[in-house]
């Protein structure tokens, strides 16, 4: 008998294992339109994307947006504009269609009114009348007060009503709303594939709202539930915040009879202030200067802009990579990685538990490690537009050429012209504390000569520069960094640059002996 036993229960957990296993991967990204996208929902949605790519999964992309009064105008445009950005792609949502759809939770209303009717008809919710007012009172009256099984009876409630009377009430138009029945003495087991087990008493669920009859709408819990199950969703990989709804969401899993097709669930850690204590913030941000948002953001009511990535001149493989490695690491030295490599080497049960501190240095640096990893020809086209908008005509090749000798020196191409000006724009003032350090009395005579010289070099590259001048200096007995320092100062109107000769070679000849003269004259 036992011997039967042990292989029924081996038979179904066969079953059980291998109708999982034939599902296919699919896991979502379900904002609530509430705002621009917070950074840390932008982890969010690549950790779905890498986990569902790397199981040749679907990601699908939903809007959760039955909460009517935390809409906000603009929200949903500028997450799907974000992702694009990022390059991170969805296979089917909001904007993308699909089989499963509509995506957009306010669009579903009726599918979600039959499955709060299905509750109600199995007696695993009911319906409540007590108006926030009285719910008011009885929290005044009772600390700690919770609407579950041990204060449900002294509620107004059709547990507590005749049939006749609660049917009455709604019959005469009565708002009221639908709560969970939250059974107590049970324990809710929850695996999640970066915590572990987790385990939570029922008792301290209270008997959640699912439905309002006000706006006719369900609220997050049974709209995310309904959707999860009926999106197929595989894996629920979401923030840390989440966690304490995932009691809820597995009772009403068992609540439904989808205990099946219960998706797996992974709560990822939290990005911490660049500090380490404490959640980040977007006034962490204003605080020290980096965004907190992908793309710049306009708020329709304030008016107020908040800084983006894309507009502070980040790359999106950049953000992307810096993002893929706050709270998940491959454990070896490697730290550029393509998107690809991340899809091969991402693995969920690796994410660290604990939060993630955001260190926004690094994602400038991850920055400047994506312009020394680009071609100078791609850089060069970034820069070109702000060349011209300074108002200088430049040929592609030369402004490859700058880009060539000075893009290891900047974080953001953006930051190119302020170094690099010098090239197209001759100084018209030479930098104080320079002259004084690096002008010397008999400056003016050594670049005259300096002149001369380079007036006679037929082939004025790099290399035949170097050795006719390093003659002269050599000849003339001359120091060579005095020398160098006058005639840096003399054609780019600071002491810093690249070499000299690569400045005196673009610049050209007629250019470089005008910029001598030139210093000579106001400097003498
Ligand atoms: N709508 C929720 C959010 O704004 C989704 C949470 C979840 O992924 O379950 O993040």
């Amino acid at each position: 008998m036992q011997k039967k036993m042990y292989f029924c229960t081996k038979f179904i957990s066969y079953l059980l294992f291998t109708k999982m296993a034939e599902r296919k991967v699919r896991v979502r990204f379900a904002p609530s339109p509430t705002g621009p996208l917070h950074i840390g929902g932008v982890r969010t949605a690549l950790y779905n994307y890498l986990f569902a790519h790397q199981h040749n999964g679907e990601l699908v992309f939903r809007i959760e947006d039955t909460d009517s009064h935390r809409f906000v105008q603009g929200a949903e445009e500028y997450i799907i504009e974000s992702f694009k950005w990022l390059g991170i792609k969805f296979d089917e949502g909001v904007s993308f269609g699909g089989q499963h759809g509509p995506y957009r939770q306010s669009e579903r209303r009726e599918i979600y009114k039959e499955y709060v009717q299905q509750l109600l008809d199995n007696g695993k919710a009911y319906i409540a009348f007590d108006t926030p007012e009285e719910l008011d009172q009885k929290r005044n009256k009772t600390p700690n007060f919770q609407y579950d099984s041990h204060t449900r009876m002294q509620m107004r409630n059709s547990l507590t009503m005749d049939r006749s009377e609660w049917k009455q009430r709604i019959e005469d138009g009565e708002q009221y709303v639908v709560r969970f029945k939250v059974e107590p003495g049970q324990e809710i087991h929850i695996h999640d594939l970066i915590r572990g087990e987790v385990t939570v008493k029922s008792d301290i669920i209270d008997d959640k709202v699912l439905y309002k009859s006000s706006d006719e709408l369900p609220t997050y819990h049974l709209a995310n539930i309904v959707d999860d199950h009926l999106m197929e969703i595989t894996h629920v990989i979401r923030g840390e915040e989440w966690l304490p709804s995932a009691p809820l969401h597995v009772l009403l899993y068992h609540a439904f009879g989808w205990d099946d097709t219960m998706p797996q669930f992974a709560h990822l850690p939290l990005l911490l202030k660049p500090e380490g204590k404490g959640k980040l913030s977007k006034r962490d941000g204003d605080r020290l200067g980096f965004p907190v948002f992908p793309l710049e953001w306009h708020d329709p009511k304030t008016g107020e802009v908040c800084s983006g990535y894309r507009e502070s001149g980040y790359f999106p493989e950049a953000v992307v990579n810096f993002l893929a490695l706050l709270g998940w690491h491959p454990g070896t030295d490697q730290e550029i990685f393509s998107l690809r490599e991340l899809v091969n080497l991402f693995d969920i049960t690796k994410c660290s538990k604990s939060g993630a501190r955001f260190d926004y240095q690094k994602g400038i640096w991850f920055n400047h490690e994506y312009i020394l990893r680009k071609s100078d020809d791609e850089i060069a086209h970034l820069f070109a537009p702000i060349v011209a908008n300074n108002g200088i005509d430049e040929t592609m090749e030369r402004i490859t050429l700058v880009v060539h000798m000075m893009k290891d020196r900047v974080n953001f191409v953006k930051e190119l012209w302020e170094l690099c000006s010098f090239f197209f724009i001759a100084p018209i003032e030479y930098d104080e504390k320079t002259v004084r350090k690096r002008w010397k009395e008999d400056s003016a005579q050594v670049m005259g000569e300096l002149a001369d010289v380079l007036e006679n070099i037929e082939d004025f590259s790099i290399e035949e520069q170097e050795k006719t001048v390093l003659a002269w200096v050599a000849e003339k007995g001359y120091k060579l960094g005095d020398v160098m320092n006058a005639f840096r100062l003399a054609l780019v109107g600071i002491g810093k640059g690249p070499g000299m000769f690569d400045i005196s070679a673009f610049l050209g000849k007629v250019e470089t002996i005008k910029r001598l003269r030139r210093a000579i004259e106001i400097l003498k």
